[in-house]
């Protein structure tokens, strides 16, 4: 069963100026659509600092108009008949930052051969601002429906809440892909830098990972509280402690940076590991990392590395870690018909610690109707 009689909505940018809160309700043209293809009728969509960053051209001009939200849930409203993964009309699904990959069909890639499509470095096309290889550009979730290749189209536990699992899509598998990589679990000690939407799942995974500690850096002690209530087990307020980096020297096992500005104290950061500790920067400035000095890396045997998302199947294995160890993030929601707002509170760091967009059950459009 399938209808195909809903058109494609939502809030688009149309220049640097959407980032501050100009984005624009209109209509789109999803891709061109191929049998591998699902339609999904969007009930919520987390808002991402990557949506910020795409929004004002801060990693490279954007292709506008750009309808962004990369952390979809709704339910499937079409299905093609070369879809994978036994999705149904009506199921409950979600899409992350990725919704396709060249999956074989320019060649051969190791990454998508071996279930890392998130490294496909053929044809990696993200969930907003790319185009798939029929041509058709992707629009994100700020929109009453999305147009995603099965492959990246994941069904959501009974046991999460829609609400829920929308920032696990990206914010979540983020962090859960570079800690499970990296390591983490008993015996290891890990540090979660930047406590926003990517770091309050970091500190949530690591515990339920079975880190034996986990120490969060922020730069004031406003999130202390918070931050201990997630799990964490020690707080560093860099702006407020003036000799942190040498009281904390040489403790931790694993970092997970999510810092987005390039202002960080880097080499600080790095002082923070133990002899052959890894360092994981996921956040990303717009203007690059600072400079890094070599001589703390060679005498510690350090190692600086980058992870981006995570696959369809890290997704798959991240929400049934969230069901076991009942991983439940923190946030607001926030009515569609306000998403200039939410953009420009994000911008301000006010979500505590993600926000996710929600439209109207009967799905019309709320903007239309309301504003
Ligand atoms: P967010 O909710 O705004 O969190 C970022 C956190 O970084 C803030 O809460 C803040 O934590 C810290 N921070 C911000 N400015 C800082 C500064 N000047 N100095 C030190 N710390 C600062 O954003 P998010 O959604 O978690 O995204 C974080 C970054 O990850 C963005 O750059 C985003 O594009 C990127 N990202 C990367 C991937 C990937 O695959 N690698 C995926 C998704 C997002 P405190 O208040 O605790 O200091
Ligand atoms: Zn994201």
């Amino acid at each position: 069963m399938s209808s195909t009689d809903y058109k494609f909505e939502g809030w688009l940018g149309f220049d640097k100026s959407a980032a501050e809160g100009n984005m624009k309700w209109a209509e789109f043209e999803p891709k061109p659509w191929e049998e591998t293809d699902v339609d999904i009728k969007i009930t919520h969509c987390g808002i991402c600092g990557s949506d910020l960053h795409t929004l004002r051209s801060g990693w490279g001009p954007t292709n506008y108009p750009c309808c962004v939200g990369h952390e979809i849930v709704g339910t499937v409203v079409r299905v093609g008949s070369k879809a994978e993964g036994g999705l149904k009309f009506g199921d409950r699904v979600g899409v992350g930052a990725q919704s396709d990959s060249c999956q074989g069909r320019k060649g051969d890639c190791e990454a998508c051969a071996s279930g890392m499509e998130n490294y496909c470095g053929v044809h990696h096309v993200g969930t907003y601002n790319g185009v798939y290889l029929n041509g058709g550009k992707s629009y994100g979730g700020y929109a009453l429906y999305n147009r995603a290749p099965s492959r990246f189209v994941v069904k959501i536990p009974d046991a999460i809440s829609s609400a829920d699992a929308a920032p696990m899509l990206c914010g979540g598998v983020t962090t859960y892909a570079p800690l499970k990589n990296h390591g983490t679990g008993p015996g290891k000690t890990v540090g979660i830098i930047g406590l926003g939407g990517l770091g309050h799942f970091g500190v949530m995974w690591a515990k339920a990972l079975k880190a034996d500690k986990v120490v969060v850096v922020s730069r004031t002690s406003a999130k202390k509280e918070d931050a201990l209530k997630m799990g964490a087990d020690e707080f560093i307020a860099t702006a407020e402690e003036p000799d942190w980096a040498k009281k904390h020297a040489s403790t931790l096992d694993i970092i997970v940076c999510t810092v987005s500005s390039s202002s960080m104290p880097l080499m600080q950061y790095l002082s923070l590991l133990r002899f052959d500790g890894t360092f994981v920067q996921v956040g990303a400035p717009e203007d690059g990392l600072p400079t890094i000095q070599q001589f703390p890396l060679i005498f510690k045997r350090l190692k600086i590395t980058g992870s981006l998302i995570g696959s369809p199947d890290d997704i798959r294995e991240m929400l049934a870690l969230a069901v076991d160890a009942k991983v439940k993030p923190w946030i607001q929601e926030v009515p569609m018909k306000d998403a200039n707002k939410a953009i420009v509170d994000m911008e301000a760091g006010k979500p505590r610690y993600r926000s996710v967009l929600v439209n109207e059950p009967q799905g019309v459009s709320q903007v239309k109707a309301g504003l």
